[in-house]
Formats: C-alpha cells, structure tokens, sequence
C-alpha cells in the first residue's frame, strides 16, 4: 500500500547503519560499538539520588498524566539554568518535552511550510534536517571550520534566500564537537536580525566542554527571537529516559510561538511525570558528578585524537565539546566514507557511521567515532582501525 513521500525519504544514518552489525552479531561477530552518542551505554549512570527521586515519585504517586507544558517546578528550575547561561525566560517560556528530537519537531512542525529552507550547520546532526524535510521544507548546509570552529559567515549570507526562515546552532556539535565563541555567537544573532531568521540553537552538550569556558546563545541574544533546545540525555546522563525542553527567549517576535507550539504540547497529552521528578533532583542536587564525567571525557578525547592523527592518511581536528571525533579519510582505498565504515565493521567488528550520513556536502570523506568507552577499549579499537588502514 502507499505511503507517504514525506515519510519515506527520513534517514537517521546513526541508528540505520546498526541495522548492518546487528545482522553480523547475529553470525556470531564481536562488534564495538562506537556508533551512539549515549554515555549510558559506556558505564556511566545518573546519580542515585536522581533515580531515588524517580522511585519516590512513582511510589508516592505521581503516575497520572502531567500538564502539557511540564511540572511546574520543573520549569522554574530549568529557567534558573537558562537565565544564569544569559537567556531571558520566565517559568511561562518553557516547555517541557520528551527529548529536544520532540522540541525539535515541534518547532519545525510550527515555522516551516512548502517550499521554506532552513539553514543548518554543515556536517549536521541528522533529525535536523530529517524534520526539516518532513515538514516539506529544504535544509540548506553552511559551511563551519572545524579547525578554527568558526560559522562561515560569508557563507551563510550567499545562501539565504527570501525563503529562508530559520538558522539552526548547535553548540557543542554533534558530529564535530566544534563550540561556538561568544564572538562567533554574536555575528550569527546579528546576522539572523538582519535578515530576520529565527535561531534555533541546541545546547544539549553545554557542559560537556574540554579547553575553553562555554558561552551560551543566551548571552548574546537580547532581544533576539532565539529559541532553544536543551535536555537531559547527555549531561545528566538520562538518555534513556527521555527528557528535555524548549525555552523561548523573551522576543515579542516569539510571541506568535509561544502562543501556539503549547497546542502541539496539549496534542500529545505530556512528558512521562515521574522522569520529570528525577530532572527536577538532577538540576537542584550536587552537580559535581558532572565535572567528574567531563573530566573523564577529556582524558578519552586527548587519547583519541592522538591515535588518529598519528594513523597513516587519517586527520581529525580536536572536538572542543561533546563526545564525538569526526576524523577525515585521506586516503580511502574504498571509494566512499560509507563503503569505508562498512568495510571496517566488517573487518574488525567496529561499528563507527558514515560522515556523508551528517550531510553530503560537508560531511562525506569521514567517519564518526564516539570517544565514550574507556581507554584501553579505545585502544584496542584504534590499533583495529590502524591496522585497517595501513
Ligand atoms: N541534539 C543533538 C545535537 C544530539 O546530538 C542529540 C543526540 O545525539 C539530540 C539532540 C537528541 O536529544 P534527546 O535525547 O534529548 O532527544
């Protein structure tokens, strides 16, 4: 039977590409996974007093459905967060989801008709332009150095359009860990005034840094009509239980958002409650245990990119944030990164994803690893990608 066109061209090359080493574990293959972003698959755990809030919440029964835009304690407190990063947000400009890929959709399912092209940076982290896509929009890729980490700004202005309406951020980015400068950060909202764009900007990593103090959009925004993604999958360590949020910068140019992306919150009923309880304790408790995560991420990021630079025809510039390496092919024997990538789990059993799947046009010619595991895996499956490719 039909289905729709919409539908079938969605792509999410991260989980699809694991859909070829589940066959070879099935035969009987070892496979690393070094394919998703998700701390908790590589030991790391939320707290215990964030899970006991979760279990408490639950016993004492907080089990119905919550209210659409979120618990509201829940709100203030990720309003004091927002705030102290620069945003201007009262407990009213926040919306509470399940995940930012939720909040994400949301706000392409309200700014993007036919026809309308978004602005996103290249390589991309896929739902973006996926949703894009879906809403019938076309996803336009701008240019960012990923040695220098900076928003090619000559770039971006060639490519809007009268029908460009939003430019899309994320700092720190997945795939290529770049963090964006305050300096950086304020030529993009100056440039989005101009030509009157909404920015979109996902901070999902923003604790997740290694050399340089984070700066949020917030803090350049002003006015500015800036909407933000956040969550709890990655620095709090909470993926699975799927959890972020949507704050609208206070823009009378936001007004008309603010007003109807509650009504696509109202739709799908609310964000599981007690998991709500457990973000609350996550924010107001001891956050110390980010650090200790961070800091243990440094190490595994230095050894990473260390062992690739040092392989024979493999460069990778060095991920400011996040958890991710994004290291280019110089001198691939396979014809495509996706080939590459295939060829390797194959070989070795590692399982790493495409860069073309981050976006043809800046992504091709690389592969993404997740730096998650601990060193003396990293290890192992670096000598197997050496090995590999010399
Ligand atoms: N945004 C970025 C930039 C990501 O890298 C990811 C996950 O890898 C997400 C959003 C997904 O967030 P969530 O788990 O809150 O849906």
């Amino acid at each position: 039977m039909k289905i729709s066109q919409r539908v079938a061209g969605v792509e999410y090359a991260i989980r699809d590409i694991a859909l070829e080493a589940r066959k070879l574990q099935n035969q009987g293959k070892k496979i690393t996974y070094l394919n998703i972003g998700d701390p908790l698959q590589y030991g790391f755990q939320p707290p215990d007093r964030v899970k006991e809030a979760m279990i408490k919440a639950i016993k004492e029964g907080q089990n119905y459905y919550a209210s659409s835009e979120g618990l509201p304690e829940l709100r203030q407190a990720i309003t004091e967060k927002e705030k102290a990063k620069g945003l201007q947000v009262l407990p009213d400009d926040i919306l509470v989801t399940n995940g930012v890929s939720e909040g994400l959709e949301m706000i392409m399912a309200s700014i993007v008709e036919p026809g309308d092209e978004v602005l996103i940076p290249g390589p991309y982290y896929p739902p973006y332009a996926s949703y894009v896509r879906l809403f019938g929009g076309k996803p336009i890729e701008f240019l960012v150095d990923l040695h220098n980490s900076t928003p090619n700004l000559d770039d971006i202005r060639s490519k809007i359009t009268e029908k460009t309406v939003a430019i899309c951020l994320i700092s720190p980015n997945n795939p290529t860990g770049v963090v964006f400068s305050e300096k950086s950060l304020r030529d993009l909202i100056d440039l989005a005034n101009e030509y009157d764009l909404y920015v979109i900007c996902d901070e999902i990593y923003d604790q997740i840094v290694f050399d340089e103090k984070f700066t949020g959009i917030g803090k350049v925004s002003r006015d500015s009509p800036v909407i933000l993604l956040n969550g709890f999958s990655k620095v709090h360590l909470m993926s699975g239980w799927r959890i972020g949020y949507i704050a609208f910068n206070q823009s009378p140019k936001l007004d008309l958002l603010r007003e109807n992306v509650p009504k696509l919150s109202r739709v799908r009923i609310a964000t599981n409650l007690p998991v709500q309880y457990a973000a609350l304790e996550s924010l107001r408790g001891p956050q110390d245990y980010i650090s200790k995560f961070v800091s243990e991420l440094k190490k595994r990021r230095d050894y990473t990119i260390k062992r690739l630079n040092e392989i024979p025809g493999m460069s990778c510039s060095n991920p400011k944030g996040a958890f991710y390496a994004f290291p280019k092919i110089e001198n691939n024997k396979y014809g495509s990164d996706k080939e590459f990538v295939t060829e390797l789990l194959k070989a070795t059993g590692i399982l790493t994803v495409h860069g073309s799947g981050f976006g043809t046009q800046y992504g091709t010619g690389h592969f993404r690893m997740v730096f998650l595991p601990d060193i003396p895996i990293l290890q192992q499956a670096l000598d197997q990608i050496e090995d590999f490719v010399t």
